[in-house]
């Protein structure tokens, strides 16, 4: 049965969650950057109601740097230590649809053989609150890729109007949680959030990105996409940043570095960037020499090789924050349109 109780009270629901177990949420940053990011709760902080949070919440499952495994070197001695603690449980609230449909695209590479167990073990102890999207912005695209921002999945389901929040269990997991909340939430029907849904179909309807289309991508565009001449003047502004890849929901690139302690190796992993021209360079040379080549294959690998290997699912997830975050405003929405419209308009092939 769903659940609910005054936007007023929505502080004494999280101060009792975050007693269940640590509790992350987005929070307005103070000072200058005012921007939304996840932040670990205390007694008073205020949820912000941001679409979307700076980073997203793949950090809790994948995170930027991570301590894979410690070698104490002693004389000829070589001693293995696993540095990592049982993980607790913990809560995620406020996950956005497009996010929460990123942990599936990231479950397919981190889950399958050989499974990544520091990831699979994060996967284990997170319960995700994710939040129906009432303002979606005109940077949002989710619906593109399939996905409904009136409907977010996980173990349970927000709704927020001006008066009230709505809690909708989806797992057995999310039940037992809502159950530890007792009179906090009052019970009400689930067609009590059918007004919100329809508001939030008919704004995402009035966006301008409502129509995009993947109509062009997918498993078997490789040839026709891949010696596509546009690609060189999409790239040619493309400053090798990286922001895209760092804001990005599902880029799952990381690189594995040693680092000497001075008595032993720590062996870490960090998040790494297809646009950068250090990525895949072997001792044989670098198979990417241009930043055309590795432009293209961010986006080839989003839109073609993904879904090639993963039944059709795109590795993007409309979400928008490369759109607001690329210095040059170059994006994969303007990547799609340009190669959906067909080449002989360009003059091209
Ligand atoms: S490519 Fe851009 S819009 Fe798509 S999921 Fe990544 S950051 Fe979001
Ligand atoms: S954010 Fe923009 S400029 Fe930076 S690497 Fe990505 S596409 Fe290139």
């Amino acid at each position: 049965m769903m659940k609910k109780c005054p936007v007023s009270a929505l502080n004494t629901v999280l101060t009792a969650l975050s007693g269940v177990a640590p509790l992350y949420l987005p929070v307005n940053g103070k000072g200058k950057d005012t921007r939304a990011k996840y932040t670990k709760y205390e007694d008073g902080m205020i949820y912000s109601t941001a679409l979307n949070t700076v980073r997203s919440a793949k950090d809790f499952f994948f995170p930027q740097t991570e301590n894979l495994v410690n070698f104490k070197v002693d004389g000829k001695n070589i001693e293995i230590i696993d540095p990592r603690e049982e993980h607790e449980d913990f809560i995620l609230f406020g996950v956005r649809a497009c996010d929460y449909k990123s942990f599936d695209v990231l479950d397919r590479v981190f889950l399958s053989e050989p499974v990544d167990s520091y990831y699979a073990s994060r996967r284990a102890h997170g319960i995700v609150f994710t939040m129906a999207c009432t303002r979606p912005a005109e940077t949002c695209f989710c619906t593109t890729f399939g996905i409904d921002p009136s409907e977010p999945q996980g173990d349970v389901s927000c709704y927020m109007t001006e008066t009230d929040v709505y809690f909708d269990a989806k797992t057995e997991k999310g039940e037992v949680v809502l159950a530890k909340l007792g009179d906090l939430l009052a019970d009400c029907e689930e067609s009590t959030v059918n007004e919100q849904k329809e508001l939030i179909s008919s704004r995402m309807k009035a966006l301008p990105l409502s129509s995009l289309s993947t109509e062009a991508f997918g498993g078997d565009k490789l040839d026709k996409l891949f010696d596509d001449p546009r690609w060189e003047s999409l790239s040619e502004s493309c400053l090798a940043c990286g922001t895209c890849t760092y804001v990005c929901p599902t880029c799952q690139c990381y690189d594995i570095k040693d680092f000497d302690t001075g008595h032993g190796v720590c062996r870490f992993r960090c998040w790494d960037s297809c646009m950068y021209s250090e990525f895949t360079k072997m001792s044989a040379g670098q198979p990417r020499l241009t930043q055309m080549q590795r432009f293209r294959q961010r986006f080839m690998h989003k839109l073609v090789y993904y879904p090639a290997n993963n039944d059709g699912l795109f590795s993007c997830v409309g979400c928008g924050r490369c759109l607001a975050s690329c210095p040059i405003s170059m994006n994969i929405v303007k990547v799609m349109k340009t190669l959906s419209e067909e080449a002989e308009d360009n003059g091209s092939k």
